[in-house]
């Protein structure tokens, strides 16, 4: 049976109606997968059937592997509801990275960042052969941390394309698919446990 955590909530909007109803609308559609999923921007896509479990899963591998590689710490949280500009959305997963993604601007390579940002999205692009529902949210991500404005996005689209060639290149070494293969399957198992993997 699935619960989902309002830990991110902040104590004082925990009474909310809204909240209390996309609480409910997210277990129902966890539990019971072939129900429509609750409104939310976040995931505007298919059902949570389990196929969109693993890709959830192999979504949040493909960060995590990277984050790993540049020796950063992340947590693996959810399903749980998160609150930002007095919205709260369902998230089915999320990896959240335990260092400050600007600590170590100007120390790391820029590509090993956006690697860890974009990998999920990417990874589940080149695995399935269709979009990922939660690729927006990734994007968003990117461009506050490059500071990217309306102006930049010529250099933005030539970044995005060296980020995707260089995973591409990276799905070359069996070891590294490998351990995508290992991580998917512990993440589908913390995450959704009912799933025989
Ligand atoms: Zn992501």
């Amino acid at each position: 049976m699935h619960t989902v955590s309002i830990e991110q909530v902040p104590p004082e909007f925990r009474d909310d109606p809204r909240l209390r109803i996309l609480v409910a609308n997210s277990e129902r559609w966890l539990n019971h997968p072939e129900l429509c999923p609750p409104n939310s921007a976040e995931h505007p896509a298919s059902r949570l059937d389990e196929r969109l479990k693993y890709r959830i899963a192999a979504h949040e591998s493909g960060h995590f592997v990277y984050f790993q590689r540049m020796g950063w710490k992340t947590k693996l949280v959810g399903p749980e509801i998160a609150f930002r500009n007095n919205q709260f959305y369902f998230q089915p997963a999320g990896l959240v990275p335990l260092n400050e993604v600007e600590d170590g601007a100007g120390k790391i390579d820029k590509f090993d960042v956006l690697k860890a940002f974009l990998g999920g999205p990417i990874l589940v692009e080149l695995l399935t052969g269709e979009p990922d529902a939660f690729l927006k949210g990734d994007i968003e991500n990117v461009k506050r941390w490059l500071g990217v404005g309306p102006a930049d996005v010529f250099e933005y689209a030539d970044l995005l394309l060296e980020v995707t060639s260089r995973i591409i290149d990276d799905l070359q070494d069996p070891a590294f698919v490998k351990q995508i293969q290992k991580t998917m399957h512990e993440f589908a198992r913390q995450l959704y446990p009912e799933l025989n993997n």
